[in-house]
């Protein structure tokens, strides 16, 4: 069974930690160095970038977390996290860093005022059984991709919302704080796979 860290700095780390655990995973927090060493894959959870970006540093994490995923290590980001994932952000702090991984361009709060907060229903490639219930906070979207980046999920209008690069996996939306673990449990087959 795959030990999974979920990193711990800010943001909805207990959703995740659950989700994780009822997908089949030993599921952990993750703040130093020495933790992220431990682990078989790492969730970064949703919450507010900036402020992960600056805890990140602060902590110094950030160029440990740059060098296990540059170096493979599984990842999955929702929300926030999708942005820790990308190589390039818009509309961005003038500061902020990201991990990055994936070849993509995220925009943040890219869905606007009125439209903050909504839910969709997302039909995911790789994941049968219908389609997942979709949380958007404040959600960033992907607004292109690079040709190793594989586009999971668009909305009806054609925003892309979910994507996976080999080992590393992101979403817009927060699966975790529906009680349907299948974006976890693949999540937790490509650890599973990749170790
Ligand atoms: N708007 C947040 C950000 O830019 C993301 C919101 C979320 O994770 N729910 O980081």
């Amino acid at each position: 069974i795959p030990t999974i860290g979920v990193l711990a700095l800010q943001g909805d780390v207990r959703e995740h930690l659950a989700a994780l655990t009822a997908a089949g995973a030993r599921a952990v927090p993750v703040r130093r160095p020495a933790e992220l060493a431990e682990v078989d894959g790492l969730v970064i959870p949703g919450g507010e970038s900036t402020t992960m970006s600056k805890l990140a540093v602060i902590f110094g994490m950030l160029e440990p977390l740059r060098e296990r995923v540059a170096a493979g290590l599984p990842a999955y980001g929702s929300c926030a996290g999708m942005i820790m994932l990308a190589d390039k952000i818009l509309d961005g702090r003038d500061d902020q860093e990201t991990i990055g991984g994936i070849d993509m361009i995220v925009r943040r709060n890219a869905f606007g005022r009125q439209n903050e907060s909504f839910e969709a229903a997302v039909e995911i490639t790789g994941i049968g059984g219908g389609p997942v219930e979709g949380v958007f906070i404040r959600a960033p979207w992907v607004e292109s991709t690079g040709e190793r980046t594989e586009v999971l999920a668009r909305l009806d209008d054609g925003t892309v919302v979910a994507v996976r690069s080999g080992n590393l996996l992101a979403t817009s939306f927060h699966p975790e704080l529906t009680g349907d673990h299948r974006v976890h449990e693949l999540f937790v087959d490509m650890v599973r796979t990749a170790g």
